[in-house]
């Protein structure tokens, strides 16, 4: 895949990269080490300053990125903008949280027949991450923040067709003082993965990415005996109940399927209903998904921009024309625009069956997926019979059914009466085919840390856990 801008919305070339060689890689990943070793030597307090600075340069250059953004992958300029405020807030999140995260635990000296024992969390040096273009920035984002405040440095590989976002994240660290090769940004394609991941200096990896992406970086991490953590594809159930509130179930169901023109791995994309409010639910349903202005992404009055690429956008119509070639029946949308842009209009689709591609593969844009059930048990079995987990959600507002979806749901989360999303404060990944490992919370901090065990017998001197808050 080249490396360059591409204006989804024109289908224009704006801009093209020649790719590192072999010897820039090199030197980028020794600058790397090299500021891992100065990295893990500075202050929680000196980080938290640069991490605090990096948010104050998003939030007073939020209308440039952004637009730059929707220029090279077609989100709306409205979701662009909120999105840079989302990766203000997680930086400021993690500087004002690593002390606490990070500080040493103590454990039960006594029992361990210790003077003093604890748990340590320790940067493990430099982390390669692999990162997809459907939020540019905050993808990278939720693994660079904790990561630097932890003291791990960062080589980002980001998706092709994203190049000057990718750029623009390696200044941003740079000038809100994180030492120079703190985060590095490797123009590269896929194909150098492994010559990077096989690097005695790389120490780990995390991939956010389809599935195929993930299981060919767990094989070179597997070899390598390196970390990884993995956030894959899914195919989110939306479960409608009979006691659902209908109206808003339908409103939201319209925001989780087309947020980010449908290309969300947390996207509500299955939505399972029950066959009491089956035909009221698919009428307002419908009735939203229609109502949609697609369009150019820059229009404030857009809902939904072009897909990311003009091959993204011919899967999702194969996909749908594989549906209805098998009697699959579609409500709304359907067919792409005529003219340039890679557009498809907001499209539901029911009557679905185990042999079509719908059931079983991910949808990667603006279609739903609408299927009827009779009971609870049904709609958990449709729910959790694809191969993948990542989000969930239920609306019901039965209390013992609340419950039982919260458990039942088999998915890295279950949101109730509301779309999956995701926040600093809570721990974000996947099940089954939709990966492993947590991003976000201390979870996501913690798992480039070293959790070291530090047990002290006779001689301790007086100093006990918690004198680590560096
Ligand atoms: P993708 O093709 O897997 O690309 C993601 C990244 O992986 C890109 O940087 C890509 O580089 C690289 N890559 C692709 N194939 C690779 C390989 N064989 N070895 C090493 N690296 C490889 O995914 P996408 O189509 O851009 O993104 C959509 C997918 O990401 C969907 O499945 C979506 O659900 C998933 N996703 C998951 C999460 C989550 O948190 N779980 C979040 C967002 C997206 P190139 O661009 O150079 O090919």
């Amino acid at each position: 895949m080249p490396i360059a801008t591409t204006n989804p919305a024109t289908g224009q070339v704006l801009k093209s990269y020649d790719p590192m060689t072999a010897e820039q890689i090199d030197a980028a990943i020794e600058r790397a080490d090299l500021a891992y070793r100065q990295l893990r030597g500075t202050t929680i307090v000196q980080r938290e300053r640069w991490l605090t600075a990096a948010a104050d340069l998003l939030e007073a250059e939020r209308d440039e990125t952004a637009r730059l953004m929707t220029t090279e992958m077609g989100k709306t300029y409205a979701s662009a903008k909120a999105e840079v405020t989302k990766c203000a807030t997680a930086c400021r999140f993690y500087a004002a949280k690593a002390a606490e995260f990070l500080a040493d635990e103590p454990a039960d000296a006594t029992a361990v027949k210790a003077t003093r024992a604890f748990v340590r969390y320790q940067p493990i040096g430099p982390v390669l991450a692999v990162m997809p273009w459907n939020f540019p920035l905050w993808q990278v984002m939720r693994f660079a923040a904790p990561a630097l405040m932890a003291g791990n440095t960062g080589l980002l590989k980001h998706a092709s067709n994203v190049p000057q976002t990718a750029l623009l994240l390696e200044d941003l660290f740079r000038r809100a003082g994180f030492p120079e090769g703190a985060f590095t940004t490797l123009l590269v394609g896929s194909a150098e993965v492994d010559r990077v991941l096989s690097d005695p200096r790389v120490r780990a990896a995390t991939l956010t990415g389809s599935e195929r992406a993930g299981r060919s970086i767990a094989q070179i991490a597997g070899r390598e005996l390196k970390k990884t953590v993995l956030e894959l594809g899914g195919s989110d159930p939306f479960v409608v109940m009979p006691s659902a509130d209908l109206d808003r179930a339908a409103e939201v169901a319209t925001t989780a399927r087309c947020q980010n023109n449908g290309q969300s791995c947390i996207a509500a994309k299955r939505f399972i209903v029950h066959a009491d409010v089956f035909d009221a639910f698919a009428g307002k349903f419908a009735a939203h998904m229609s109502a949609l202005r697609v369009g150019d992404p820059m229009d404030p009055d857009t809902d939904v921009g072009p897909l990311a690429s003009e091959g993204g956008r011919d899967e999702i119509h194969a996909q749908v024309r594989d549906a209805v070639d098998r009697g699959a029946t579609v409500l709304c949308g359907g067919e792409p625009p005529a003219g340039p842009g890679w557009f498809y209009p907001p499209t539901v689709v029911t009557d679905l069956r185990p042999e079509m591609r719908m059931w079983s593969e991910e949808v990667f844009g603006p279609v739903a997926g609408l299927y009827r059930v009779s009971s609870y048990d049904e709609a958990i079995e449709v729910a959790n019979g694809t191969a993948f987990g990542l989000g969930s959600n239920a609306w019901t507002r039965d209390p013992d059914e609340q419950e039982r979806f919260a458990t039942d749901l088999d998915a890295g989360n279950v949101f109730v009466n509301g779309m999956t999303t995701s926040y600093p404060e809570l721990p974000f990944g996947g099940v089954k085919n939709s990966g492993y490992g947590r991003e976000l919370s201390a979870l996501g901090m913690r798992e480039f840390c070293n959790t070291k065990t530090v047990w002290v017998g006779e001689g301790a001197a007086t100093a006990g856990a918690g004198a680590h808050a560096e």
